[in-house]
């Protein structure tokens, strides 16, 4: 299905969902339609639909991907334009959750849309089955529900309900729509109350929050307790519900606890508190409101964390805790529930219950328990999903605990016996089905990833930094492997190594990972420890090594393609910036953020993006405009904040692709470097035009000003100062040419002198300390 029949999409209610499920439509480049009702007053008609594509273009995080994307969209109200539903592919309905409405529009719709244009609702709580109920069956077939969730640009995943009329071939469609084009990783769900992420998540927020109450837990203990050693988000339950606003709490439990049967375990812990009933009322919200279980007080000037006493509904300074310790801290599930006093008891009244309710949804939710995991992880970001979890424990010890404490075991955790929910087979994941066997793990067509290669064979070699994987079909891939994927002296070696091995016996390499982050540059750590002792010979071998090293990737006779994914910056950047092609996920950071600790990019970045620019079509000719814009780019240590804007700023060439689903990343570079194959030929190595001193006068003389007006401090004049000395060739003059190798030359003189500077040093030991930069 990779011609995909959707070419056009309307999207009908403008509210939170419905645009940002319209600009991440925009995003993946298609065209759509975003209508609402008519505004309550005011004479233009569009008004609501417009105020949202308004109120986007100053969201952060952004809806959008770009400016480009927000042209895409298409604004209208559903009085005069829901005739232009004949026009689209797939209407997407977002409105108010409220079931006559939504039944009144699809009446509507019925009339207007063209049989075979697919019908989905995003409803999160209404049975499809009372959706479609009255309509015909033409329609019918053409509808499902897709969930989606909050922030829809952001958040992975999409629950898929089909109903038991809906066409194989539309759910095909669209689920083949939102995964490759929309990015989502599609979770198939049933038409059962709140779906599979929002159940087990409702519930697990409500057990929480009872628990604490009822143990007497703080809002600190329960935050340390239920965060980060249970692999839930490090907010913990208190600062999440801070985060998604507690007036949304009554909402939540409202909706499924009038869907849910009365006998349903959800339904049976839901209690409201007064506490939080009083905070609602008075206006503490959370972090959009007064505050929530936690607010800064910057009353007297000052700047203090505080958080709600539990029993006094006082906010008192917040405190550290400290109780988790050992193996508990770090994510042995067993040890955190048997853990002695309030530790292991909260972690028991949270978990016992929260994972013997996931595992009570299978099949009734969803039919596996891969469903319950996907869900978890991509809509809760929970590290692990319950399943994992329980594997973690133990089945047979989860099962005696739970009947300890009075809670019924479900069928698939007696079913399971002694065995685990998933295990390693030939090489292949499987799950344990509700018929009792286990069963592949199944990936989609064209989804590859190193997780599953890493579980069928040894890297072909490997140090403490990098591994080189072969991922079939002549490919390898370059992984990063340090801490944080920081890139060091290890990550040249192996580069250097694996070069003569893929030449010899493989056709192509791809740079991909699947860490956290791509990369975010050179370790720091590494590179304070050589400033302090004064090891200047060794940290000049560093740059050189990576030159080495990166250009020996440049110019392999082999196609280089790079696959970054969220931060890559600094040295993650100069990599793509010396790849023959990047294959870049549409969720890409990049940037050469150097000057931020006091240096320039000294890993062939600087003339690499004077290459780009020179060469683009839509920059006019002569050396010094391409100069301006890199030196521009570069000192002010831009960082794109997607892939379609790292094209926008010349990180990616116009030529180089973006893969929406982050899954189809790997599949994609591979596919896109065995293309380069035939014929490969090495990059030319380039020469370079620069304007010399004259030119770096005039960059001086911009900073200068920005000086003076004191938007530059000194140390930032001194670093833009090397900057301008580097892509402005030395001392070169117009006449002359510079090569590759000279700026290169240039890139280390700059980079050493700066890194001899103590503010320099000064700088990159703030970005240690506080992750942010130093404006000394
Ligand atoms: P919202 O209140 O932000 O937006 C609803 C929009 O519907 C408003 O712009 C409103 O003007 C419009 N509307 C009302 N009546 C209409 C009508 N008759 N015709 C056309 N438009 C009409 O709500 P939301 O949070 O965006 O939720 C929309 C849907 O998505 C609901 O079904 C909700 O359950 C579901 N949902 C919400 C979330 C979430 O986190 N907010 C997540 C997943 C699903």
């Amino acid at each position: 299905m990779a011609n995909n029949t959707i070419k056009k999409v309307c999207v009908i209610g403008a509210g939170t969902m419905g645009a940002g499920i319209a600009a991440q439509v925009a995003n993946a480049g298609i065209p759509v339609l975003l209508l609402d009702i008519l505004p309550k007053e005011g004479d233009n008609r569009n008004a609501v639909a417009e105020g949202a594509v308004a109120k986007m273009l100053k969201t952060e995080p952004a809806p959008f991907m770009g400016k480009r994307a927000a042209k895409l969209v298409e604004t209208g109200n559903i009085e005069d334009h829901l005739g232009k539903v004949a026009e689209c592919d797939w209407v997407v309905e977002a409105i108010i959750e409220r079931l006559d409405i939504k039944q009144d529009l699809y009446a509507k719709l019925e009339a207007v849309r063209t049989p075979g244009t697919a019908v989905s609702s995003n409803t999160s709580t209404i049975p499809l089955a009372q959706l479609t109920d009255g309509r015909s069956d033409a329609f019918k077939q053409d509808f499902l529900i897709t969930h989606f969730f909050n922030p829809p640009r952001y958040m992975r995943l999409i629950e898929i309900v089909a109903g038991p009329h809906s066409n194989a071939e539309t759910v095909a469609r669209v689920s083949d729509f939102v995964d490759r084009k929309l990015g989502k990783s599609v979770v198939d769900a049933e038409d059962s109350p709140g779906f599979i992420a929002n159940r087990v998540g409702t519930f697990w927020i409500q057990a929480s929050v009872n628990a604490a109450f009822d143990l007497g837990v703080t809002v600190e203990e329960a935050d340390e307790i239920g965060g980060r050693p249970m692999g839930v988000p490090k907010t913990g339950i208190f600062g999440l519900i801070d985060l998604i606003g507690i007036d949304l709490m009554p909402h939540l439990m409202k909706s499924l606890t009038s869907t849910l049967p009365a006998d349903d375990p959800y339904v049976k812990i839901a209690r409201s508190e007064k506490l939080i009933e009083d905070m609602i009322e008075t206006g503490y919200t959370g972090r959009k409101g007064l505050g929530g279980f936690y607010r800064i007080n910057r009353e007297g000037g000052g700047k203090v964390m505080e958080s709600k006493d539990l029993k006094s509904g006082e906010y008192r300074a917040a405190a550290r805790p400290g109780l988790v310790r050992g193996p508990a801290a770090k994510g042995d599930l067993g040890a955190l529930i048997e853990a002695p006093g309030k530790v292991g008891a909260y972690a028991w009244a949270v978990l016992g219950p929260t994972l013997a309710y996931a595992a009570s949804i299978v099949p009734e939710a969803t039919k596996s328990v891969v469903g319950v995991d996907d869900a978890m992880k991509l809509g809760y970001n929970w590290k692990m999903g319950p399943f994992e979890m329980i594997d973690r424990i133990g089945a047979a010890k989860l099962r005696e605990k739970l009947e300890a404490s009075d809670i019924p075991v479900p069928a698939i955790l007696q079913q399971v016996g002694d065995q685990t929910f998933y295990r390693i087979e030939n090489g292949k994941r499987q799950y344990f089905g509700t018929d009792g066997a286990y069963h592949d793990v199944e990936r989609a067509e064209g989804v590859l990833l190193l997780e599953d290669i890493k579980l069928a064979s040894e890297p072909l070699m490997k140090n403490s930094s990098a591994a080189l994987w072969d991922v079939g079909d002549g490919v390898v891939a370059l992984e990063f492997t340090g801490k944080m994927n920081a890139l060091d002296g290890e990550v040249m070696k192996l580069i250097q190594k694996a070069i003569p091995l893929v030449k010899s016996d493989y056709k192509a390499l791809v740079v991909y990972n699947e860490g956290s982050n791509f990369s975010a540059g050179a370790n720091l750590g590494l590179a304070l420890f050589a400033l302090n002792i004064a090891a200047w010979s060794e940290v000049e071998k560093s740059i050189r090594g990576g030159q080495d090293a990166y250009k020996a990737l440049k110019y392999a006779p082999f196609p280089v393609v790079s696959a970054p994914f969220g931060l890559a910056l600094g040295g993650g950047c100069e990599i793509l910036l010396n790849s023959d092609a990047i294959q870049a996920h549409a969720e890409t950071y990049t940037g050469l953020v150097e000057t931020g600790v006091g240096i320039i990019p000294g890993w062939g970045g600087c003339g690499e993006m004077l290459s780009r620019w020179a060469d683009n079509p839509r920059q006019p000719k002569g050396p010094m405009p391409a100069v301006s814009k890199v030196f521009e780019i570069v000192s002010t240590a831009t960082v794109a904040k997607s892939a379609a804007e790292a094209k926008d700023v010349g990180f990616l060439r116009h030529t180089d692709q973006i893969t929406m689903n982050r899954d189809r990343l790997l599949h994609d570079a591979k596919q896109r470097a065995l293309a380069m194959v035939d014929g490969y030929e090495a990059p030319e190595k380039p020469e370079y035009r620069l304007p010399g001193p004259t030119g770096k006068a005039a960059l001086d003389l911009a900073v200068d000003s920005f000086h003076k007006q004191g938007k530059a401090t000194d140390h930032d004049v001194t670093v833009a100062g090397e900057l301008a000395y580097v892509l402005s060739g030395g001392d070169t003059d117009m006449i002359d040419t510079v090569t590759e190798a000279q700026m290169l030359k240039l890139e280390v003189e700059a980079f050493m002198r700066l890194a001899r500077n103590p503010k320099s040093q000064a700088r990159v030991e703030h970005m240690l300390e506080t992750g942010k930069p130093l404006r000394n």
